[in-house]
């Protein structure tokens, strides 16, 4: 092992920078982990394609387990060097407002320490990464690293099922079968949900099939509350998540609620700024609540990593591609290639 280290930095639409850099050491109260693996999330596809230019130059990699190496010996974290660790990299204060209302997913202070044009960012897409004590959590078990890196969306999935309340025999329907509508739907089915996906793609409705949709809606052709209120007796369905996007898809499925139905905004709107309507008086007359969610708490990740590690979440046939760091443009590419899930860089 040499003294260096590489990491990744998007900096510009298209532009991978691959730096050099010695090995740090732990500080006060941190951790060094060597990454093994990293997945590439919605996030960092739109960075690296130009679609996001506000976070240049970007550390991106969020989604990684790896290899605790060392840690500061003030660190009381029940991990050694040697272990299997997922690292949670959002940061959180745990003193600010929102941090002691229990939303340190939405951490006031998690951008602190940016300075513009420095890099910054998760970092996980590089061989070694320091994180905070709090953000490393252990991993019992024989769960490969390519499948405990993915603890952090299947996290945020559990974030979501909490907040939308799904209960056993719910009529959930998910509009979009991209990796976290399907995410959800393998969630769901292990909370006994029934679940139908909206999805006009073929490969990704019969994908959902696999995974255990009771029924799949090609919104492309048929009217998505026609179908859901067929599927469901004429009631609407209890929960809806939505896991694509678009306004549009919103607002169409508010009308496709049941009574004291849920709908859950999972996935994040572009162009932002979008907007909606929607009649009041369905707040009143049926009691909807509309939600959302963004990221996870600490104790979502940590059910998370439990459930990978103990194989009660099977999150293998959501991984379509693996490649080795060194090829980690193709994997970007690959990505964001619509016939695939998710992509794991090794490293
Ligand atoms: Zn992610
Ligand atoms: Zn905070």
């Amino acid at each position: 092992m040499g003294h260096t280290y590489k990491r990744a930095i998007l900096t510009a639409p298209k532009e991978i920078v691959i730096e050099e850099l010695p090995i740090p050491s732990p500080g006060p109260g941190q951790a060094l982990v060597r990454v093994k693996a990293c997945a590439l999330c919605t996030w960092e596809q739109r960075v690296y394609s130009g679609a996001d230019t506000t976070t240049y130059p970007l550390l991106g990699g969020h989604e990684l387990s790896g290899v605790l190496v060392e840690v500061d010996s003030g660190v009381r974290a029940k991990a050694k060097p040697g272990d299997h660790v997922v690292v949670a990299r959002l940061n959180r204060c745990f003193e600010c407002t929102s941090c002691r209302r229990g939303l340190d997913n939405v951490c006031d202070n998690a951008w602190a320490h940016h300075v513009p044009g420095v890099p910054a960012g998760p970092g996980g897409l590089a061989e070694y990464v320091l994180a905070d004590a709090y953000q490393i959590f252990p991993v019992v078990g024989d769960v490969p690293f390519i499948e405990s890196c993915l603890s952090e969306p299947l996290s945020c999935v559990l974030r979501s099922v909490k907040k939308a309340a799904v209960e056993p025999g719910d009529n959930v329907v998910i509009i979009g079968a991209g990796i976290m509508g399907l995410l959800h739907l393998t969630m769901l089915r292990r909370l006994g949900a029934r679940v139908f996906v909206s999805e006009p793609n073929p490969t990704r409705a019969a994908k959902a099939c696999e995974l255990g949709a009771s029924d799949t809606i090609d919104p492309s052709r048929e009217n998505l509350v026609d179908r859901v209120k067929a599927l469901t007796g004429g009631r609407g369905a209890d929960v809806i998540v939505v896991a694509m996007g678009v306004a549009s898809a919103i607002q169409e499925a508010v009308q496709a609620l049941a009574k004291g139905g849920r709908l859950m905004v999972y996935a994040s709107v572009h162009p932002s700024g979008s907007t909606i309507t929607i009649d009041p008086n369905l707040f009143h007359s049926k009691e909807i609540t509309l939600t959302g969610t963004v990221s996870q708490g600490q104790e979502e990740f940590l059910q998370a990593v439990s459930l990978l590690t103990t194989h009660t979440v099977d999150v293998r046939p959501l991984i379509t591609n693996v490649f080795p760091f060194a090829q980690l443009r193709e994997a970007l590419e690959t990505a964001m290639d619509g016939n695939n899930y998710r992509v794991v860089v090794t490293m």
